[in-house]
């Protein structure tokens, strides 16, 4: 059985799911459009009823293994693991700093400015 995990964090509402070690978060799950049939109930006499069911689509923010830093054991650590793995993709995407020109930082630093100082964003080279 995967381990799964379905909220809301800031307003945003998540799907966690970890199978075989290894874990993704979605954010932001939303009616898709799409439909599929799935079983709504069986009769004693062996019929199944179908009802088409909405797919929710979403974006995948974020995966890894269960060896990340933080990921724990218990279910408080995992929902902490969730909660800031949420909190940080949202900090991020928020930030405008590391897109201006960060080239006066790099200068008084004497060295390539590889990650937003205000919001931990890996800068690709420039
Ligand atoms: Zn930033």
């Amino acid at each position: 059985m995967p381990e799964q995990w379905h909220g809301e964090v800031d307003g945003h509402r998540f799907y966690f799911r970890e199978r075989h070690d290894e874990w993704r978060v979605e954010l932001d799950l939303r009616p898709s459009g799409r439909f599929v049939q799935a079983i709504a109930s069986t009769a004693n006499d062996g019929t199944v009823s179908s009802q088409a069911r909405q797919v929710d689509e979403r974006d995948v923010i974020a995966q890894g293994t269960t060896s990340a830093e933080g990921y724990g054991t218990r279910p408080v650590e995992r929902a902490q693991f969730i909660v800031d793995t949420i909190r940080i993709h949202l900090l991020r995407q928020a930030c405008t700093y590391h897109s201006d020109d960060l080239s006066s930082i790099a200068t008084a630093l004497g060295v390539q400015v590889r990650w937003c100082p205000a919001c931990g964003t890996r800068l690709l080279a420039r």
